[in-house]
């Protein structure tokens, strides 16, 4: 399986800077065959960026979308719209559950219009820090993932890649700790866990699942070698140029 590297900009960068880093990022990077760099800028500049980028290299993701294809949606970009543009889209990330309230329903229709209009869903899935406390954990990662899932044909769900945020362990969170990697092993078990018993074991296998929280280049390698983890979802870090190819470049150590 190949291994995912996903950088979420998340409200940073003008168009102008995004291009001036994605332009660096390309000159630093060789052809990694068996490595996915995934960059997600603002909405605004993905069409331009996609007209830069080189796809054996680099694709770009959405940070979201909306799951209607067209229609009267003030203020809406449609997965339809950003079919060619986009190869991924983040869908679920916990700023999009708590900021703007969006709930399972509302990510399992995203996740499916992803699905149909050609864009790999990475969906995100992970406990708050009070839900882990009263040991909700395993409840809440069962009802995100199968809930994130539940309008996807089963044939399609191999489709979908995973992303475990513990919300607790992202770095813009009150708390921002540090998770452990056999605290991620755990959660990552579960996943496959769950998957395995909706869907059965050669889709459990197959499903990438990453994980994102803080990940930097002093913790990368120990993420990266978490089994069943096949990749990371990157904040912060991916937004210096040095510290992104430096976590692209232990991920290709560590494969190899
Ligand atoms: C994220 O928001 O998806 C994330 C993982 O952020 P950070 O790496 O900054 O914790």
């Amino acid at each position: 399986m190949k291994t995912y590297i996903v950088g979420n900009w998340k409200l940073n960068f003008t168009v102008g800077e995004a291009s001036i880093y994605l332009h660096k990022l390309l000159k630093a990077l060789p052809n990694y065959r068996d490595i996915d760099v995934v960059v997600a800028p603002s909405t605004i500049a993905l069409q331009p960026l996609s007209l830069q980028v080189d796809r054996h290299k680099i694709k770009l993701a959405a940070q979201n979308a909306f799951y209607r294809d067209y229609g009267a949606f003030t203020g809406e970009t449609a997965f339809s719209q950003l079919r060619g543009v986009a190869d991924y889209s983040i869908i679920g990330h916990s700023e999009r559950r708590y900021i703007f309230g969006e709930d399972d329903k509302m990510i399992a229709k995203k996740v499916a219009a992803a699905i149909r209009n050609r864009i790999t869903p990475i969906l995100c899935i992970g406990e708050t820090e009070s839900e882990r406390a009263f040991g909700e954990t395993a409840d809440v990662i069962r009802d995100q993932l199968i809930g994130g899932l539940s309008e996807v044909a089963d044939d399609n769900v191999d489709k979908v890649i995973v992303a475990y945020e513990p919300v607790w362990a992202i770095s813009s969170s009150k708390v921002a700790k540090m998770a452990t990697p056999d605290e991620i092993a755990e959660v990552v078990k579960l996943i496959r866990a769950n998957l395995k018993e909706v869907y059965g074991e050669k889709t459990a296998k197959e499903i990438p699942v990453l994980f994102g929280g803080s990940v930097s280049p002093a913790n990368a390698g120990a993420y990266l070698m978490v089994p069943g983890v096949n990749g990371l979802l990157i904040g912060g870090s991916s937004l210096i140029l040095s510290e992104f190819v430096d976590i692209i470049e232990t991920a290709k150590r560590t494969r190899s």
